[in-house]
């Protein structure tokens, strides 16, 4: 059985009538695929890192790198290497005329605090005020530090690009949650254009095959080695810790 007509029947076994909506319905799907970066069984996988070193994306021509997220220290253009081998593998998995446009990498804690803080900012005034929901959804886009699977090296921010440098369309821009353009954010968001969805497919689809889990929250945000990447994929620990 399928999830969604075993989520049906779970609707149904409660005595909905009808057909259940759609919100309701990607809720039910979100709930049961969707472990936040805050969840506790995150926190509590053990880490055992590897001790690979950060290495430049850059030195890696098949892989572009994109300089908006550009910080001070060259941060987000470095992941461990292990990673790096990964998206490299992965690049040669697309399309000929395909490439991966890497927007972000590593992110030090200080960085990641200040981003937890302004989100955290943002969704108080809109009115959030409770301490658990205001951390949950915070959580939902910005990882909390001791958790950031940037932070660890493990995580790349990336999309695909065409012959011409021009990124493909994911019905939605990276990093949209800062934009207010939320809806378009989870992998699966309902409504999502035919091309959309094949372009998402596109990306997900060579990262997988070298191991990456996607955060469900962000279509843009792969990982390898963190803590979360042990939680969802079973692994006795994460390999990449803070760095
Ligand atoms: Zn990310």
């Amino acid at each position: 059985m399928t999830l969604p007509r075993a989520i049906g029947r779970l609707f149904h076994q409660a005595g909905m009538t009808g057909r259940p909506s759609e919100h309701l319905w990607s809720e039910a799907l979100g709930s049961l695929s969707m472990i936040s970066l805050s969840d506790p069984r995150v926190i509590d996988t053990p880490v055992a890192d590897c001790g690979e070193p950060l290495a430049d994306i850059a030195t890696a021509p098949a892989i572009t790198l994109d300089p908006r997220e550009r910080d001070e220290h060259g941060a987000y253009g470095r992941v461990r290497t292990g990673v790096l081998e990964r998206l490299r593998s992965a690049s040669k998995r697309l399309p000929a005329g395909i490439k991966l446009l890497v927007i972000e990498g590593h992110r030090s804690p200080a960085e990641q605090a200040r981003r937890f803080a302004l989100h955290e900012n943002r969704l108080r005034r809109s009115g959030i005020s409770d301490p658990a929901e205001l951390r949950r959804q915070v959580s939902a886009f910005v990882s909390p530090v001791e958790v950031a699977p940037h932070c660890a090296g493990a995580a790349v921010d990336l999309t695909l690009i065409d012959p011409d440098g021009v990124e493909l369309d994911m019905g939605g821009a990276v990093n949209g949650h800062r934009t207010g353009d939320e809806r378009w954010c989870p992998f699966d968001a309902p409504g999502l254009s035919p091309a959309a969805q094949d372009n998402r497919r596109l990306l997900a689809q060579c990262l997988r095959e070298e191991g990456f889990v996607n955060y469900p929250s962000e279509w843009w945000h792969w990982s390898y080695g963190d803590r979360y990447w042990a939680l969802v994929t079973g692994a006795p620990a994460a390999v990449y810790g803070p760095i």
